[in-house]
Parts: C-alpha cells; structure tokens; sequence
C-alpha cells in the first residue's frame, strides 16, 4: 500500500519558499518565494536580500531613519529575486509561491515575468498602500490570487 499521508504539490513549493526564507539575514522580515511552472517543475527560488556583490555586513537592516540609512533602501524582496534568479527560463503562465503578500514593486515585476497565479501564505498588511496597489494591479493584469490554504506551516517551518 502506497502512503497516503504524503504532502501536496502545494505544500511542497510553499515548504520550499519558507526554507528559501531561511536564507534571508534580515533580522524582522524573512521571506521566501519560488516559481513553478505548470507541470510542477521549479524554475527559480528566492529571498529577500542584498543585492548580489554588496555586503550585507557593510548595509543596513535598520527599518527607522534617513532612507539611506534603512534596509528600504537596498533590499531586493524574495519575488524579484525568484523572478531574477530563473536564469533565462521563461516564467510565462508560471506559478509563484510567496511567504508574504506582494508589494506593489514586485507586482509590478510579477506581472511582467508573465506569472499568471499567486499562491500567498500570509497577508500581514492588507490595508497598507502596497498592497492595495498590488491587489489593483492584480486585478487588472488577471492573474490569479490565492491564500494558501494548508495548516501544515502554521506555526512556520519546522525543520525535521
Ligand atoms: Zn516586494
């Protein structure tokens, strides 16, 4: 008898968006995303991060002060990073897992890929400019939102 207490599809690229976010050194937000296409092949994993080559010993995690001083200002958010990481892959009608609900910057971004779907675990600030003007965004380009439905990361991931 085959197992039947194995994970879905969802559940597995949600696990590995939440893992990617282990990666992250920002010490208050850690996020995670992963791009999928529709044969449940992974095209691209990402988190939020420096940009590629720029220390993030040398810049600043701070969320308060002079813009050049706060993380705001140099911090690529784990969708652009999925989205940038593909390598040249076409992420046309492809699905995005994302920890954390998009801001408008990488709706933006999402939409241009061609992601057609947005699998999202948390909304933590649905009512704050950003998002409304993702969800607006959204709407416009038809791609599809959903909230992650599964219990199995409630308490975040567990690792083993
Ligand atoms: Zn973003």
């Amino acid at each position: 008898m085959k197992r039947h207490d194995y994970i879905t599809w969802e559940e597995y690229f949600m696990g590995i968006a939440l893992l990617s976010a282990r990666r992250s050194k920002d010490p208050n937000t850690q996020v995670g995303a992963c791009i999928v296409n529709e044969n449940n092949i992974i095209l691209s994993t990402g988190y939020n991060g420096m940009p590629k080559g720029c220390s993030d010993d040398d810049l600043p995690w701070d969320r308060d002060g002079d813009f050049q001083d706060t993380k705001y200002a140099y911090v690529c958010h784990a969708e652009l990073n999925a989205i940038l990481n593909s390598d040249g892959r076409s992420l046309a009608d492809a699905i995005l897992y994302v920890s954390l609900f998009p801001c408008n910057e990488c709706a933006k971004a999402i939409i241009q890929a061609g992601i057609k779907k947005v699998i999202y675990q948390e909304d933590k600030y649905p009512d704050c400019d950003a998002s409304e003007v993702s969800r607006k965004l959204f709407k416009m380009a038809g791609i599809t939102l959903e909230k992650f439905q599964s219990t199995l990361f409630e308490n975040g991931l567990t690792l083993f």
